[in-house]
């Protein structure tokens, strides 16, 4: 029987969020996802940081910006230390106070999310126009917006990984 490749039974296991979070819906274990690769069980999101981004060094850890240890989209992990993490930890409960800004889509419906979708044209009715508009921050629009081509962006990771997967030799 032939094998099937990684990255298709990696990405059967996932499900995006409204936050453009990949969350993993196989196993788990400690609030991780697990995954099997040839030589062991290995965490969900360093496996992912592995496909669709590079190599981890030793020593380092695979940290989420999101604050979700389920996710596994490669664009909010990033490699850091347990100290990065804490301190990583600290700035963002200031900013939440200080601006909310990552808050601020929470105030739109479902209908108002799709409204602005189909308003938005760069140069016309670009990010700050629409931002005035329905009183949320430019950053919730353009999370709005760039959501739109997540398909697109999901093919361009897929045949990256697929390279990646090759050179692993998976
Ligand atoms: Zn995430």
């Amino acid at each position: 029987m032939k094998k099937r490749p990684v990255i298709e039974r990696f990405m059967e296991k996932v499900t995006p969020n409204s936050q453009g979070c990949w969350i993993w819906t196989a196993s788990q274990r400690d609030a991780y996802g697990d995954f099997w690769l040839p030589d062991r069980m290995h965490k969900a999101h360093r496996v992912s940081y592995m496909l669709f981004v590079g190599p981890i060094p030793d020593q380092m850890d695979v940290l989420h910006s999101c604050d979700n240890p389920l996710c596994v989209q490669p664009e909010h992990l990033w490699l850091g230390t347990d100290k990065d993490n804490a301190a990583d930890r600290d700035m963002k409960g200031r900013s939440v106070y200080v601006s909310g800004e990552r808050h601020g889509s929470a105030k739109l419906s479902q209908k108002q999310v799709e409204e602005i979708r189909k308003k938005y044209q760069r140069f016309i009715n670009g990010y700050t126009i629409l931002s005035r508009e329905y009183g949320v921050g430019r950053g919730a629009i353009r999370d709005i917006i760039k959501n739109k081509t997540w398909r697109q962006k999901r093919a361009a990771e897929r045949e990256f990984a697929e390279r990646r997967q090759m050179e692993l030799d998976l």
